[in-house]
């Protein structure tokens, strides 16, 4: 089992800007964000990383709560203009991040589930809701999806939630627990 020191041994090598390590019972999740998502996202009924797609917030919070650990981060994007295809490129930049982290987890022995800003942009158009999602496997819900207030929760850890306009601050919530084949083969040695 890796110590949260070794996680982070692991993590500062990257450009990750700044982290937290917590527990999902920590965490909010509010029901009633998913009005906001109705209201105000652009990508609401569009991507199978959002709703009305993702399960209701009392589904997502049991999964979310099968996990022992949370590590909370953030990396910082340059958004330029703020044109769509500089937020393509910046938000990429993270996944490719959550996904290193996510692998270095899953190869010591981890299971996770993880959560990340803004919506999927795996493909180039996402097949919802005509068929069925082509990398359900690499998918990242998007975390307000799962009813969670991110600017809520970078102020309760001490993290930034603005930092400038051309910088974006993406976010992650990667959740993981150990397997039980590495928790046995520990047990085995
Ligand atoms: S992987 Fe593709 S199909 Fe699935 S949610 Fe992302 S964009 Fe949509």
């Amino acid at each position: 089992m890796l110590t949260k020191k070794e996680v982070e041994d692991f993590i500062v090598k990257f450009p990750v800007y700044q982290y937290a390590f917590l527990t999902p019972e920590e965490i909010d999740f509010t029901p009633k964000v998913r009005n906001f998502c109705k209201r105000d996202c652009r990508y609401y009924d569009t991507n199978w990383a959002c709703p009305p797609a993702v399960p209701r917030v009392d589904k997502c919070r049991l999964r979310c709560s099968q996990y022992s650990n949370v590590l909370f981060f953030s990396s910082v994007g340059s958004i330029g203009e703020g044109t769509k295809e500089a937020r393509d490129e910046s938000k990429q930049g993270h996944e490719d991040l959550v996904r290193i982290i996510e692998e270095h987890l899953i190869s010591n022995g981890y299971s996770t589930y993880t959560l990340t800003s803004d919506t999927c942009t795996l493909c180039p158009k996402c097949t919802f809701p005509h068929e069925y999602c082509r990398h359900a496997e690499l998918m990242h819900p998007c975390i307000e999806s799962h009813g969670i207030v991110i600017s809520d929760l970078a102020v309760k850890f001490n993290m930034d939630y603005n930092i400038s306009s051309r910088l974006h601050l993406w976010f992650a919530l990667v959740f993981y627990e150990e397997t039980a084949e590495a928790a046995e083969e520990k047990a085995d040695k």
